[in-house]
């Protein structure tokens, strides 16, 4: 249950080349299953593999430790490294030494003997390096204080004084991970990087930071990133601001996160989790200076502190790092405080029911959400029961197949599944399952479908197929151990964190084979029923410790609580003498020039940094060859993958009529889940479940650089086994030909599942639909894309949902219209990666594959040309932060393409907006992002208090940048920081992915090496030019923001009218 990965650059401006393709979400996988925030699920998954993620919950991490890992790199001598007579010297004695065959690594636990600080220290050949600092920090309220702390402790230490380090290091590093997260009773401090150099900045800089903050001695940064009274003049009204505050009221405006707040808090109410860690935007503003400044110096302390260093880097240098600061510290009783309690069973079970702000127009009878959840034991389950336990989760909700997911989703008596499946991240494991989307009356219908499913399951057991798929899924995620972009060192340490918080043995989560092959001779021994049946008796259906979640909408209540916080406001105003307000509007003006007065170049200095020199002066290159199948293009990576083959098929999107467009997403999600023939759709996923590590279909569009018309293709992505590539291979084709488009009721239920998706994103990641509408005004691809997963595409799902009653058969049809003019070998790609001689002997099923396509497809070749109307609009959703975008194309305006472009909008992103819209402006994140394929530059905020304001700082942009002094130093890091991000690193498969969309957007190595000269060469003079571009975007483009009614109202009345309103929620 994370509550917030806060401060990832989570949409980096310039993350590579290619951050380009507006990739669709994943249909067959967003309904993610689960209760938690989920953010490291979703980082975990790899881009685009879609339904093969589906880890059971206690498993997620598992599959980030085992196999070979897939470089080798010349490593240092971990393993002739003793470790007793070089750690005593550093003052740590060496507790426990195991080799861990599941990850190839030589672990050893070690105890800093002055303070009691446990390290585990981890060498192997990875060469992504990860180092965390991680602290026990239970709060005793919803103050956030923890939270707050975790951005707080970022803003400048000892060593260096600046306002925000961390942005340096994201300015300037070549982190491969840099980031911070606060759980309910933990906070952690992770890095990564594959360069050795930086890797030891960043820990230092990391160590300061947490042992040694300024924000302890200095009330401003409480301020700035907690809150505090705003007050620009006497007169006016006095407001709440603050990075946090802002950022938990984004949190709280979405009703699957109200959810799963209410849960975790109503399942514990008599231990630390029964209050918010991240902090309750009604009880921020009651945390005091002196209580955050006590946590501090209570919990952040190296008795209560676990350190993990991981990868190729030498084992006797973290200790001496490490030393330097430990040392200076004596023994604390921090750890005895900091102990988590568990919560007792109850005796009985309990409901409750609460509201949740809805938008006013809905249909409100059809927007409860019912959810059952239990507290499954009063101790932590063992690493056995543990694993049985998300092997059950897999198989019940698992899959769209998984019976417990399909009955709900069938019954018709919800639009989507909420909040649902194990978590075991915490002290206790919990399981919960529910439905949103469920009118009034079937509230109990629901609570008791889903009893009856649970009964029904202890007492039939699941069938033998389905059983073989989820035990082939949950091994083929072990074996590849695919953690995206995620460093594996990092999933490894949180995942053995997750025991060693509690003073649990750190090596046992790391160990899954024993317990895997105990658990897999038991189902083969006893069936699979002896061993699951027993569990959902005991933990679920006989355990007492139940209770029941409804959640009911209320147009009422988000506007309730904006005027609760007025009337509060205006009563501590009315309280206040002339004084007072002077005094106040006194130190929100010093509070402002501190934010915005840069640092002075000596403390910018003693950030340690890479020199030029540093970086290697040639791109990446994926190893590529082109060829061809039968006449088809066929690109092929020789990577080394582990005996695991990834394969692409590609097939272009021009001939599908325009207003078959939106249904796209949709065709996709019915390929993958209804029948063939001779296959029910659970027959068939199983068998993609039992014989490959997933396949996936979705659109892609793109701008081509130069060109007029868009990239637009629909990919079908697979994984398997080399073994298995033939097997892969037909049911890709079975998915694209066999499958019909017959089965109205699961159609109707994706488009239910969409529409509640598509809500959901309105709410929370309104930076997004924005994003999406600006670039529908401005360039085809872009008006693709919004038609298939934007607002547009939201439009579109309320009139289908009526259409799937009136005229099925018009829809299938369609389908299958729309399938007759994709399917085509001509215009066909296939991209392979593995290594050489599995490329090779796969080609044969390839050419099978590709025998069986029609030649051609049937419809004509389409010209897509078609935008939205360029307005300025604002979409109205129930939230109580606000969205902003405004974006304009700068080729337009003259500009050409040069790698310097990349380098200034990261700057932009990282010091005018960080400072503005963030620091100052108080919203959860200001970013730029420039799309160079397209050409379209725009600017976004999230969570954001402002929204006019927020227009004024984009527009301020060229002058900025005309008003720019940076020094060499300042430019060296915007310049590696680029390099970092263009030079990302990348698991083999994501190499040979990235390569094909390479090829489809016609990038070439010739021209990726001009771009990073181009990069390395950046000036001055390059960021003074950039402003006239900067300028275009003022003058012609055009701001879509998402915001609440109130905010509009205001802004339109203040601004005469600026936006056109429209109505999104
Ligand atoms: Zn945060």
């Amino acid at each position: 249950m994370l509550r917030s990965i806060t401060r990832s650059s989570s949409r980096s401006s310039t993350s590579q080349f290619f951050r380009l393709f507006r990739q669709l979400p994943q249909l067959s996988s967003t309904t993610v299953v689960g209760n938690s925030g989920g953010n490291i699920r979703r980082v975990l998954t790899p881009v685009a593999t879609g339904r093969e993620i589906f880890l059971p919950r206690g498993l997620r991490f598992l599959s980030a430790v085992s196999g070979q890992f897939s470089r080798s790199v010349a490593t240092q001598s971990a393993a002739s490294y003793s470790g007793q007579d070089e750690a005593g010297k550093h003052g740590f004695e060496k507790v426990r030494e195991e080799f861990i065959s599941e990850c190839k690594s030589k672990a050893i636990l070690f105890k800093h003997k002055k303070t009691g600080c446990e390290v585990m220290s981890v060498s192997n050949d990875d060469e992504n390096k990860v180092f965390g600092v991680v602290f026990r920090t239970p709060p005793k309220d919803s103050t956030g204080i923890p939270h707050i702390l975790e951005h707080s402790v970022l803003c400048g230490s000892r060593k260096y004084p600046l306002k925000e380090p961390f942005v340096e290091l994201l300015k300037g590093s070549l982190h491969t991970f840099l980031n911070a997260f606060t759980y309910p009773d933990r906070t952690c401090y992770p890095v990564a990087s594959t360069n050795t150099k930086d890797f030891y900045n960043l820990v230092d800089v990391y160590l300061d930071a947490v042992f040694f903050p300024k924000c302890v001695d200095d009330i401003h940064t409480f301020k700035q990133e907690g809150w505090h009274y705003e007050l620009n003049h006497p007169s006016e009204d006095i407001s709440y601001k603050g990075v946090v505050f802002n950022e938990m009221k984004g949190v709280y405006s979405q009703p699957d996160n109200i959810l799963s707040r209410i849960t975790q808090q109503a399942l514990c109410p008599e231990n630390t989790y029964g209050v918010d860690s991240g902090g309750d935007p009604k009880d921020i503003p009651k945390l005091t200076f002196k209580e955050f400044q006590d946590f501090h110096r209570q919990y952040y302390h190296p008795s209560n502190a676990r350190i993990w260093f991981y990868g190729d880097d030498d084992p006797v240098h973290r200790l001496g790092v490490l030393s330097e600061y430990l040392d200076m510290f004596d023994a604390s009783p921090a750890q005895d405080s900091s102990k988590v309690e568990p919560q007792k069973l109850f005796s009985g079970p309990r409901r409750i029911v609460e509201k949740y702000p809805a938008g006013g127009d809905d249909d409100l009878k059809k927007k409860h959400m019912v959810c059952l959840n239990w507290l499954l034991s009063d101790k932590p389950l063992d690493l056995q029961t543990q694993l049985a336990l998300g092997f059950l989760d897999h198989l019940m909700l698992g899959t769209p197949a998984s019976p417990l997911r399909k009955i709900l989703l069938e019954s018709g008596l919800g639009e989507a599944l909420v909040n649902s499946g194990v978590e075991d991240e915490l002290l206790q494991p919990q399981f919960s399952v529910g439905l949103k989307g469920v009118s009034d009356d079937n509230v109990q219908k629901v609570e008791e479908l889903i009893m009856n499913t649970l009964r029904k399951l202890a007492d039939e057991g699941f069938d033998t197929d389905a059983v073989e798929a989820s035990m082939n899924t949950i091994e083929f995620s072990l074996r590849e151990n695919n953690t995206g972009s995620f460093p594996r060192g990092l999933s490894l340490m949180l995942q053995s964190i997750g025991k060693w918080i509690y003073d649990m043995d750190p090596f046992e989560p790391l160990k899954y084979e024993e317990p895997l092959k105990s658990l897999k001779a038991r189902i083969a021994e006893e069936g699979s029923k002896a061993v699951f049946s027993p569990l959902i008796e005991k933990l679920i259906l006989n355990n007492p410790h139940c209770v029941t979640i409804e959640m009911r909408p209320d147009p009422e209540k988000a506007s309730q609580e904006e005027a609760e916080e007025k009337n509060i406001l205006e009563k501590f105003k009315a309280s206040m003498t002339e004084e007072d307000l002077a005094e106040l509007a006194r130190a929100t003006e010093e509070l402002r020039l501190k934010q915005e007065t840069p640092d002075p170049p000596e403390a910018l200095k003693c950030v340690p940094s890479l020199n030029l020199s540093d970086i290697p002066k040639e791109t990446t290159y994926v190893p590529s060859e082109v060829g061809d199948i039968n006449g088809v293009k066929v690109l092929r990576h020789d990577l080394f993958t582990n005996d695991i083959l990834y394969a692409e098929v590609v097939f272009d999107m021009g001939s599908v009529k325009q207003e078959l467009l939106p249904l796209l997403p949709l065709f996709c999600q019915s390929l993958l889940e209804m029948g063939t023939k001779d296959l029910s759709f659970v027959q068939l996923n199983q068998l993609i479940g039992r014989k490959t590590g997933g396949i996936s279909v979705y659109p892609l569009t793109s701008s081509v650089w130069g060109r007029d018309d868009p990239c637009s293709k629909i990919i079908v992505r697979g994984k398997s086994m080399v073994g298995c590539a033939e097997d892969l291979f037909h049911l890709m084709n079975s998915v694209l030909q066999e499958v019909r488009f017959t089965d109205q009721q699961r159609f109707k239920q994706f488009v239910s599942q969409s529409r509640a998706r598509m809500e959901n994103q309105l709410r929370g990641s309104g930076q997004g639909i924005a994003a999406a509408r600006m670039d529908a005004m401005l360039n085809t691809a872009g008006w693709m894309s919004e038609q298939m997963g934007g607002l547009s595409y939201l439009e579109f799902l309320h009139t289908l949902e009526q259409k799937v009653d009136q005229d099925w058969e018009g829809i299938s049809s369609s389908l299958e219209e729309i399938r007759k003019s994709l399917l085509s070998r001509n215009g066909c790609i296939v991209n392979m990666t593995a290594d050489g001689n599995s490329l090779t002997s796969t080609e044969k099923f390839v050419g099978k594959f590709l025998d069986l396509l029609p030649e051609k497809s049937s419809g004509e070749l389409v010209t897509w040309d078609s935008r939205l109307p360029l307005r300025n609009e604002a979409i109205v959703v129930p939230t109580q932060v606000n969205y902003v975008g405004k974006a304009g194309n700068i080729y337009d305006s003259g500009y050409e393409l040069d790698g310097s472009s990349y380098v200034i909008s990261k700057h932009i992103s990282n010091t005018w907006l960080w400072d503005r819209v963030r620091v100052s402006g108080g919203a959860y994140g200001g970013f730029c992002d420039f799309d160079s394929h397209s050409g379209v530059f725009s600017f976004l905020s999230y969570r954001d208090p402002n929204l006019l304001k927020t227009l004024d700082i984009y527009d301020g942009t060229g002058d900025f940048l005309r008003g720019l002094d940076v020094d060499e130093d300042t430019l060296t890091k915007a310049i590696i920081g680029t390099i970092g991000d263009v030079d990302s690193y990348q698991l083999p498969d994501a190499k040979g992915y990235s390569s094909l969309l390479r090829h489809l957007l016609n990038v070439t190595d010739e021209e990726r090496q001009i771009r990073r000269e181009e990069i390395l060469s950046t000036s001055l003079k390059d960021f003074k030019e950039f402003a006239e571009a900067i300028d275009s975007v003022r003058d012609k483009g055009v701001a879509v923001a998402v915001a609440s009614q109130e905010d509009i109202d205001a802004a339109n009345k203040e601004s005469s009218n600026f936006f056109d309103v429209k109505k999104g929620l």
